[in-house]
């Protein structure tokens, strides 16, 4: 490691992404007094996946006292328990308003490239307009279920009625009376089904594998049975509640497998309770290991499903045709319009960026197996980047918000101590830690119920893990709450590393 003088310099930093990741991270930087900071967000309004995802009954399945930021005060006045899209998203806006990071978000600005110069010591981050922005430090923060997954099913561009993603809604399709296909059988359409089939004339869902369902009841605040829930204490008394309750959640399915046998029996009475038809509920009934694909919280879904006007289709889809979707067993399936709620590029995040770090060592490549970063955060090769909401901070049971609160923290003690540093100076994590953190990581991993054979957007084709945490979340906290310089390796720009440069191919 090289030698440091101690330096005072204001490091410029550019975050992608103005998601609760995004916003969040801004506001611990400029508590730290940098103000030297960009936002570029490719949309025209902050939010995230909260912005994108304005399909008709968008909620959050977390409590909102838990799917809120706790690491500074924010105004936490929730309308209901589970919070809805608009409120959400009104959220965020608060929260940027409030600590004045508007005016650094450099709105409509997508990026499309980011490269580390070691000649300088810092990033160039490219725009689709072809700007280059400099910086010290890169902290992407565009989350994991951000880039819509439209299936690669064949003759899926010849259907000539309308079609969209779950996440890009079309709110001019007039649904009322309409034959609409839906495919895809997770958390938004969960969601957005229910709503819908109420209005549609006819709803075929395409399903390739049924969820476990606990039961999921909301309420007002401002309904007079709960107005007392709103006091602050019952909030952070329900906050820590459903946490601890997460957390348990959390171990049954990170390594003691043995304890949800209780939950999956629970969740399969709500099946048995909410469908009565014995052929609907053998669709319906998952065949793997409970807890392998994420749990979903609805007592709307099942007797959506029972309606007449829906039919549940599990045949496999063999193509689409310009009038609709054809089944394996030759059925044409005739519909005006085809909604995919067929979930996110979860194992490629940041599939529409090209990222070079040191040594021409390019990000794709590096993780062309799958995702991997020290903590999630820290990528080797990649110096002065921070990855927010990266590989393996997701949970199985708890709060994304937990999560990102532990990693704010993290990366503002690296900032600092970039900071800290003389100009052109910059750090990476060493490849022997990440080694020891990403083998370790894997190792407990494998002993979790998310190996166990099913087909999810947790583990990828090389049957790595890329999203979850394999502990309890307050672990990861407890391992980031120190930035531990030793860690990293620093080194000075134009000149040679004290170590050696690692091969991308070693590490992916
Ligand atoms: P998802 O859970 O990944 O579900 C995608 C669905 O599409 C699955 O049923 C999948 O089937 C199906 N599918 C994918 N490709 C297909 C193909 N080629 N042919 C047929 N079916 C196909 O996506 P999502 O429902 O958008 O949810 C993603 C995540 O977003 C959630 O798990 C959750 O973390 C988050 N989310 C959260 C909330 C919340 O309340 N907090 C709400 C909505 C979403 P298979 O299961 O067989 O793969």
């Amino acid at each position: 490691m090289s030698t440091v003088t101690q330096g005072s310099r204001s490091p410029k930093v550019v975050i992608i992404g103005t998601g609760l990741g995004g916003i969040g991270m801004a506001v611990h930087l400029k508590q730290t007094g940098i103000n030297d900071l960009v936002i570029l967000e490719q949309g025209s309004e902050v939010g995230g996946v909260w912005r994108d995802n304005s399909y008709p009954g968008a909620a959050c399945d977390v409590p909102s006292t838990l799917y809120s930021y706790n690491s500074f005060k924010t105004d936490n006045s929730w309308s209901m328990r589970y919070s809805g899209q608009a409120e959400i998203q009104a959220y965020v806006h608060g929260v940027a308003t409030k600590y004045d990071v508007l005016r650094h978000i450099r709105f409509n600005t997508k990026v499309v490239g980011a490269t580390f110069r070691e000649e300088t010591g810092d990033w160039a981050i490219r725009t689709e307009a072809g700007e280059e922005i400099v910086a010290d430090v890169f902290i992407p923060a565009v989350g994991t279920l951000a880039r819509p997954n439209l299936p690669s099913i064949p003759g899926r561009e010849s259907f000539q009625g309308e079609s969209w993603h779950s996440s890009r809604w079309n709110h001019d399709y007039p649904l009322e009376g309409k034959r609409v296909a839906v495919i895809g059988a997770g958390a938004s359409a969960l969601q957005f089904v229910p709503h819908i089939q109420k209005q549609v004339g006819k709803l075929k869902l395409f399903q390739r594998t049924p969820n476990f369902l606990m039961p999921y009841h909301n309420f007002s605040y401002n309904d007079g049975r709960h107005r007392l829930k709103k006091a602050k204490w019952f909030m952070k008394l329900d906050r820590f509640l459903f946490w601890y309750a997460m957390e348990i959640g959390q171990q049954f399915l990170s390594s003691w497998l043995w304890g949800r046998g209780m939950v999956k029996s629970m969740s399969l009475r709500h099946l048995k309770k909410q469908v009565k038809d014995p052929v609907l509920r053998q669709k319906l009934t998952p065949d793997y290991e409970f807890g392998c694909k994420r749990v979903l919280f609805s007592s709307k879904w099942y007797p959506a499903l029972s309606q007449p006007n829906v039919d549940v289709l599990t045949e496999g889809i063999e193509e689409i045709t310009p009038r609709g979707v054809r089944t394996a067993d030759g059925v044409e399936h005739e519909v005006d319009a085809i909604i995919y709620a067929t979930g996110f590029k979860t194992f490629d995040i940041f599939g529409h960026m090209e990222i070079r770090g040191a040594g021409g060592a390019l990000l794709s490549e590096q993780w062309k197996e799958g995702a991997h970063a020290y903590l999630g955060m820290s990528v080797p090769n990649f110096p002065n980047m921070f990855v927010v909401y990266g590989p393996n901070t997701d949970l199985g049971s708890g709060s994304v918000m937990f999560m990102l609160e532990s990693q704010f923290p993290y990366i503002k003690q690296g900032v600092e101590r970039i900071r800290e540093l003389p100009a052109g100076s910059y750090l990476q994590i060493r490849y022997d830690e990440w080694k020891k953190f990403d083998d370790e990581i894997q190792g407990r991993l494998a002993k979790s119920v998310w190996v166990t054979g099913c087909n999810s957007w947790y583990r990828n084709e090389y049957g790595r893990v890329v999203t979850n945490w394999p502990q309890r979340s307050w672990r990861f906290r407890r391992r980031a709450s120190r930035f531990d310089l030793a860690k990293y390796q620093v080194e000075r720009a134009a000149r040679q590393s004290a170590m050696p440069r690692v091969a991308a191919e070693e590490i992916s």
